[in-house]
């Protein structure tokens, strides 16, 4: 046995507990203790002499020591540790000339890690924290593989890595001047045209990079990186803030790197969008912040459906307890025919130059309208108008009875995560059900004692998606939960939001561009179509059918179902399968068969 020992130092508060993990640790062979005070002030386990005994886990007030104990075999694989005591990752992807590997897993389970070894930001210590091994030793040890050939190469200067990182917001601060100086600059004697229309940026050139939205900012991010050009190709989470549009057009800016023979490496949490721009897979698994695992490669297929099942059939190791399942038809919107519903009309609602038009349309009890089109048509605009926040150009306010509503940018209060919950749950926060499906999928068990004013983007994101869906109301908003969070935690979200339709009779109302959320979420569909920033168009909801049929059709692509697992797929464009639905006028469901 492997026995890994990991102490949380962002939870660890020592001079706050009287530190009962010492106090309690039993004696081993005559008094050696397995837990003493560091010079750090904080606690250090010594893994050689810990029993393993889950005492000091227990003893933990803020849940910041995890104890695992792994097969010893995958010592060996040991390829970085970030200190004593902390996180660990075992194995590393790679990808072969030629192809794009997409990476999937949790966060915190270690891809960026993967990634930032791979770039060659992060020189991997094998374990031995003292002083580092040089990239000639750690070649070595990957002896007879590909990984081998590549840390040659790159530490010979042999392999130039292009890489962008998973958080964009950053780049401001670094990076000066307008979107077109920047990209000549990286793009040296190349012509950035076409780079630039691909990603839509042409009438972007003239802006100032501290002037970019998110998706702006992702979007001149994948195109620097392309333009910087080199023998592989990283981007970590590069999906974020796009819409539907911009993610099939950046994934096929991405695949076209290919036909030159680069290597490429993605990570993402869209399943849509990682199934249209890979063609190997590896899967980490583990215990987040704790230890990662790479398995792997997969082919595209298995490895999507083994991450959905969770089960690693290379390993034999089941690393989720359930599984993550699609349903093959699409579902029935609830038949309601004369039952209770809620009813808009006809709304306007201008900002300046920018117009939405409302079609009069109305939602029934117990359904989920997913709401899709892309970023700046005024799908924010529509929830603000149903949530009362907004009036329309008329001056008219609507005032449904009960409402919780996710803003897309929650903004945090000076408040304990804790109160903010109790007060949005009432008595259920005391309750197990509470902590099991809610608090622990979402992994706030761990952040119940902080402020939300200090969380970061994705942890403020967890607590407002919880404060907004364990409030009492008929009506739920929910505007682009999906931002930061993991496939997992799309998912308990997803599952979250269709038991309160069912259950509750609720009315739901949510915006999201991963589509295999809103499939699997989703009983009917909310097109907008219009110009981004100009003029905003919102049909009346339709059947899922006829609503992917709407939308897919504008965007040119269209998906199939797989056979295995029923979740929805991305057509190849141009491939048989393409070609023939796009004749039929059949973008999404064609079922399995
Ligand atoms: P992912 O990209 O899969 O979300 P990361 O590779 O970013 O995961 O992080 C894996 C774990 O490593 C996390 O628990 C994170 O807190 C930890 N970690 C990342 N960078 C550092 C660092 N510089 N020092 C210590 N721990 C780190
Ligand atoms: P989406 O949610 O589809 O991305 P939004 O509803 O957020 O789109 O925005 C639609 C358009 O309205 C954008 O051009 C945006 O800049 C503009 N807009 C939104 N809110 C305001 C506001 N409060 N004042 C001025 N313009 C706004
Ligand atoms: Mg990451």
């Amino acid at each position: 046995m492997l026995r890994v020992a990991v102490i949380d130092l962002d939870h660890c508060q020592p001079t706050k507990c009287g530190t009962p993990c010492i106090a309690f640790c039993p004696p081993v062979r005559n008094k050696i203790e397995a837990i003493k005070m560091g010079e750090n002030g904080f606690p250090i386990i010594n893994e050689e002499l810990c029993i393993g005994c889950g005492i000091c886990v227990a003893k933990c007030p803020f849940e910041a020591i995890a104890i695992v104990n792994l097969p010893s075999e995958l010592g060996g694989d040991l390829i970085h540790q970030y200190g004593v005591n902390s996180f660990r990752l075992y194995r590393l992807p790679y990808a072969e000339p030629g192809t794009v590997t997409g990476l999937l897993g949790r966060n915190g389970i270690g891809k960026s890690t993967a990634l930032s070894i791979l770039a060659g930001q992060l020189k991997p210590n094998l374990g031995k924290l003292e002083d580092g091994y040089g990239w000639e030793e750690v070649a070595k040890r990957f002896r007879g593989t590909l990984i081998q050939d590549y840390f040659k190469k790159m530490s010979a200067g042999m392999l130039r890595v292009t890489y962008k990182p998973q958080n964009i917001t950053q780049i401001p601060r670094a990076v000066k001047g307008r979107v077109r100086e920047v990209l000549t600059r990286v793009a040296g004697s190349k012509p950035i045209d076409d780079v630039v229309k691909r990603l839509e940026l042409e009438h972007l050139l003239d802006r100032e990079v501290s002037a970019l939205s998110g998706g702006e900012l992702q979007r001149l991010a994948i195109a620097a990186a392309i333009l910087r050009g080199g023998d592989c190709y990283i981007f970590d989470e590069p999906s974020s803030f796009l819409d539907v549009r911009q993610r099939v057009r950046a994934a096929s800016a991405i695949r076209s790197l290919v036909g030159e023979g680069a290597r490429v490496f993605v990570a993402d949490h869209d399943l849509s969008f990682l199934d249209y721009v890979s063609d190997t897979i590896f899967i980490f698994y583990g215990e987040p912040g704790v230890y990662g695992i790479v398995s792997g490669p997969y082919s595209l297929s298995e490895g999507v459906n083994t991450y959905l099942e969770g089960y690693a059939p290379l390993e034999n190791v089941r690393f989720r307890r359930y599984e993550i399942a699609f349903s093959a038809h699409s579902p029935p919107a609830p038949d309601s025919a004369g039952g209770p519903s809620i009813y808009w009309y006809r709304m306007t609602k201008t900002y300046g130059s920018f117009r939405l038009v409302v079609e009069e349309g109305s939602a029934k009890m117990g359904e989920v309208v997913g709401i899709v089109g892309p970023n700046g048509i005024g799908k924010s605009t529509f929830i603000k108008l149903l949530a009362g926040i907004e009036s329309d150009d008329s001056g008219n306010r609507i005032e449904y009875r009960s409402l919780s509503y996710k803003p897309q940018h929650p903004e945090p209060r000076d408040e304990i995560v804790a109160d903010a919950l109790r007060r949005a749950a009432g008595k259920d926060f005391d309750t197990e059900l509470y902590r099991s499906e809610l608090l622990k999928p979402l992994g706030l068990d761990r952040l119940l004692d902080r402020n939300m004013m200090d969380l970061s983007g994705g942890e403020l994101q967890r607590v407002a998606i919880a404060e907004a869906l364990s409030k009492e109301a008929e009506i739920y908003l929910l505007d682009e939960p999906s931002a930061f969070l993991d496939v997992e935690e799309r998912y308990v979200v997803a599952r979250l939001l269709k038991r309160l339709a069912r259950e509750k009779g609720a009315y739901i109302f949510l915006v999201e561009h991963d589509l295999m959320l809103i499939d699997f979420a989703a009983t009917r569909l909310m097109v907008f179509t219009g110009q981004p920033g100009i003029e905003g168009h919102a049909l009346p909801p339709m059947g899922m059918r006829e609503g992917f049929n709407r939308f897919l059709s504008e965007l040119g692509i269209t998906f199939r179902r797989d056979r295995k697992s029923n979740r929805p797929r991305v057509n190849k464009p141009d491939s048989r399968l393409d070609r023939i639905q796009k004749e039929m006028g059949e973008y999404y469901y064609v079922e399995a068969g």
